[in-house]
């Protein structure tokens, strides 16, 4: 699960990570009652606004209905006219950034709607950074990588200048060392009063990582400030699902709206569901065999609109779901029932198609492979069901001829 960068600062203030003050609002008249405070606090008249969706590069992102403005603006406005040129210049940011849509490189062309805005004091910034804690799945570790590429996206230093990348695998049960937050602080060249802050801020970002559970932390960037203090300016979020239920005051940050529909849908009926952006629509029993039959479609030319697992104890109704979910992306051309019937009966799942077909029609190609528990039953219900459905006798076959068959 993501969470927004306002919501991932609260998180590390609470734990005493350094961040600067912001204040969220959803209309203009929030933004604008958030200037003062903030300036007051931070005696700097300098404020940022940030669009807060669960996608990075806003600052270099750009508004479809905006063309000119991207989706972080530092407001620089109040250092000659004071807070109240500021205010009027957050004012006029926010009518033109809520409800709009940005498009970043991260939320592909069709973009994000902006429902909610973070204010911020503006930092004075000596050094840009980047600090991040990832789950390694090679040693099964918290990985802590740092780097002074400060603001770049990560993935563009490792391709270009790996050698630039700083690692520190986390003993889950020493947390980050002191000598290996010394080892990351020095190598990203920090000294004196910044030295010892990163260390602080990196050991205790460490630990937020293993205690909340989290699947990636990216600072990008963590900045030195020109009075040597190191903070988060950025602070982008993932949580282990499944490590969810230990945290109930994380569970509660979801933002929904920010979730793709048909993946919530999915995950009302119990089913794993991933969109993806081919055009065959796959329904699936089992993880390893959704697996295997996208990599079979991709074999055969074909690309698959979806990873589905309707797991082992599927209904009627979830396989009825499932296939009302495949069928309302526009990009399906075909669809390929893939059923080992183990746990999962194959006549349960006929059944679930036979009805769904039923109830919103088949505008595309349907191959179905049914092997296993019940099968002659399944076989028998699907063939005289009068619909029109292409049988496989094994997964490449049933791939060949849905590819074939959308084409
Ligand atoms: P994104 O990574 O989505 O573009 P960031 O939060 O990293 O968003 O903001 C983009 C850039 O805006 C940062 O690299 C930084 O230069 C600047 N910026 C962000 N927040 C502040 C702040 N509070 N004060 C000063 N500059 C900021
Ligand atoms: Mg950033």
């Amino acid at each position: 699960m993501k969470i927004h960068e306002y919501q991932a600062k609260r998180l590390m203030a609470a734990r005493g990570i350094a961040v600067p003050e912001g204040r969220v609002a959803t209309t203009p008249e929030e933004a604008v009652a958030a200037v003062r405070p903030l300036v007051e606090a931070s005696g700097s008249p300098v404020v940022v606004v940030k669009s807060q969706i669960h996608a990075g590069g806003r600052g270099k992102g750009r508004f479809k209905e905006h063309a000119d403005l991207g989706g972080v603006t530092v407001v620089t406005d109040g250092i000659q006219g004071g807070v109240e040129a500021a205010e009027a210049k957050v004012r006029s940011l926010a009518e033109q950034m809520l409800g709009s849509t940005l498009v970043t490189i991260q939320t592909g062309p069709e973009g994000k709607a902006v429902n909610r805005l973070y204010v911020e004091q503006g930092v004075a910034i000596a050094r840009e950074l980047y600090l991040s804690v990832v789950l390694d799945r090679a040693t099964g570790r918290n990985l802590m990588m740092a780097s002074t590429e400060g603001g770049t996206e990560i993935e563009e230093v490792a391709a270009e200048t790996p050698e630039k990348i700083l690692r520190e695998t986390i003993d889950p049960a020493v947390g980050l060392a002191d000598f290996q937050a010394r080892r990351l602080a020095l190598g990203l060249g920090l000294e004196g009063d910044a030295l010892k802050n990163g260390v602080r801020f990196m050991k205790a970002l460490a630990a937020f990582a293993s205690d909340l559970d989290t699947d990636l932390i990216e600072i990008n960037p963590l900045v030195v400030t020109e009075s040597g203090d190191v903070m988060a300016l950025d602070g982008k979020m993932g949580f282990d699902d499944n490590a969810l239920a230990r945290h109930p005051d994380v569970a509660e940050l979801r933002d929904e709206t920010e979730e793709n529909a048909a993946e919530l849908e999915a995950k009302e009926f119990g089913l794993s569901f991933i969109k993806l952006d081919g055009s065959i629509g796959c329904l699936v029993n089992g993880a390893g065999l959704a697996m295997a039959t996208m990599d079979t479609i991709k074999q055969v030319g074909g690309e698959p609109a979806n990873f589905l697992d309707v797991g082992g104890g599927a209904t009627t109704e979830n396989v009825t779901a499932a296939f009302k979910i495949i069928t309302r992306d526009p990009n399906v051309k075909g669809i390929f029932v893939n059923i080992f019937g183990g746990i999962m009966k194959c006549d349960t799942i006929a059944d679930g198609v036979v009805a769904a077909v039923k109830e919103v029609g088949l505008q595309v190609p349907l191959v179905v492979r049914l092997e296993g528990t019940n099968v002659e039953l399944g076989k028998k219900i699907i063939d005289e069901s009068g619909l029109n459905v292409v049988s496989a006798t094994d997964m490449k076959d049933g791939a060949q001829k849905i590819v074939e068959a959308a084409r």
